[in-house]
């Protein structure tokens, strides 16, 4: 039995609170692999989850956290022994099951991947949610048959942490990426990523014609709304758009011209429940494709104690990239 530091959501009727509370390994929930956390991150999603903003947390009281990487400490589950290095994302861990914001975590086995050995523990926490819903989208992209002969492909939210993972990805596997960004100061951040050209998000944000002049073969929408709209209406004969986000809006007016005219497929992207097998090739892809010098360039590593502070500056669409929370 070990004892360790958890930040506890609660929610009475003056509101939602947090706190960091010391929790033993019998305040943790069922499951059959005990997990020793020594890294976690913050994605939009944990972001909402902190703030009360939307509701994530739907069991009371919760610890968030929707990533965590560690070290199993004790295992019933016959995949996984003491010793083995894991990480986890979603499966509804931080929102129903306690997460990533804590010492130590007890889930169910068969929701924990073993972590690549190219990538190190803040590398796959650098990735997050949010890198592996990007190469799920990269996956979905070359299902439907795009190559980088094709055409361009646009990344939207470019500057977040799904549309800069993206960036380097899409560039590493030779892709002419054009990111659209509200953040033009961040124009060298993302060219270094591997950005071939960057538009100004105001050009895409505003409500979309049916169609409008084609201008790439496919894409990555963190954002959704008209901005998605915009990207549907602009994408080429045949192309296809990985739709994984809502920075803008949950909305999506759009028509089905793109589809019916341009015979453009849009791909939707699920990180949550996604099956194990697509995890695990999506995990395998990242640490064969990933430059590690890129993903170094896109990470800042704070304490988790700072993870509070941080949640309402995701939402607001400040910070840069990824940030890894060091559970230490
Ligand atoms: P980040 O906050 O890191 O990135 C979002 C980016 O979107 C911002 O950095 C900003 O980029 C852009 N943005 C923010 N607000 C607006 C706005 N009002 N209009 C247009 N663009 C905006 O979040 P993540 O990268 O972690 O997540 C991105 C989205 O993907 C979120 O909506 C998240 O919920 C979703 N998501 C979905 C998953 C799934 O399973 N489907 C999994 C992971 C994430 P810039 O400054 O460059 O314009």
């Amino acid at each position: 039995m070990a004892n360790f530091k958890a930040l506890l959501a609660t929610k009475t009727e003056a509101g939602q609170s947090l706190t960091w509370q010391e929790l033993g390994d019998g305040d943790l929930m069922e499951g059959d692999v005990t997990v020793a956390v020594s890294h976690t991150t913050i994605n939009y999603k944990d972001g909402l989850a902190l703030t009360g903003k939307a509701p994530v947390i739907r069991r009371w009281p919760m610890i968030p956290g929707i990533d965590f990487a560690g070290t199993v400490a004790g295992s019933a589950h016959a995949e996984f022994k003491p010793g083995d290095q894991v990480l986890l994302n979603g499966w509804g861990v931080g929102e129903t099951h306690y997460g990533g914001y804590a010492g130590r975590a007890r889930v169910k086995g068969d929701w924990l991947i073993k972590r690549p050995a190219a990538l190190s523990a803040g590398e796959a926490m650098a990735i997050g949610t949010a890198g592996y819903t990007a190469m799920l989208a990269v996956l979905a992209l070359e299902r439907n048959g795009l190559t980088p002969s094709k055409g361009p492909v646009i990344v939207t939210g470019a500057a977040g942490g799904v549309g800069s993972v993206a960036i380097i990805l899409l560039a590493r596997l030779g892709y002419r990426v054009i990111a659209s960004t509200g953040r033009t100061s961040e124009a060298d951040y993302l060219t270094g990523l591997g950005a071939a050209e960057i538009i100004e998000r105001a050009q895409l944000q505003g409500p979309a014609r049916p169609l409008s002049k084609e201008r790439w073969a496919g894409g990555i929408d963190a954002v959704g709304s008209h901005t998605l709209a915009n990207v549907l209406s602009m994408t080429q004969y045949g192309g296809s758009i990985a739709a994984c986000g809502l920075a803008q809006g949950m909305d999506l007016a759009s028509s089905v011209a793109p589809f019916i005219l341009r015979g453009i497929t849009l791909a939707g992207i699920d990180s949550v429940m996604a099956p194990k097998p697509l995890r695990q090739e999506a995990w395998q892809r990242l640490a064969q494709d990933l430059d590690k010098d890129k993903l170094r360039a896109l990470t800042t590593t704070k304490p988790l104690a700072e993870v509070t502070q941080l949640a309402p500056e995701i939402l607001a669409g400040k910070i840069r990239g990824r940030v890894v929370l060091d559970v230490g």
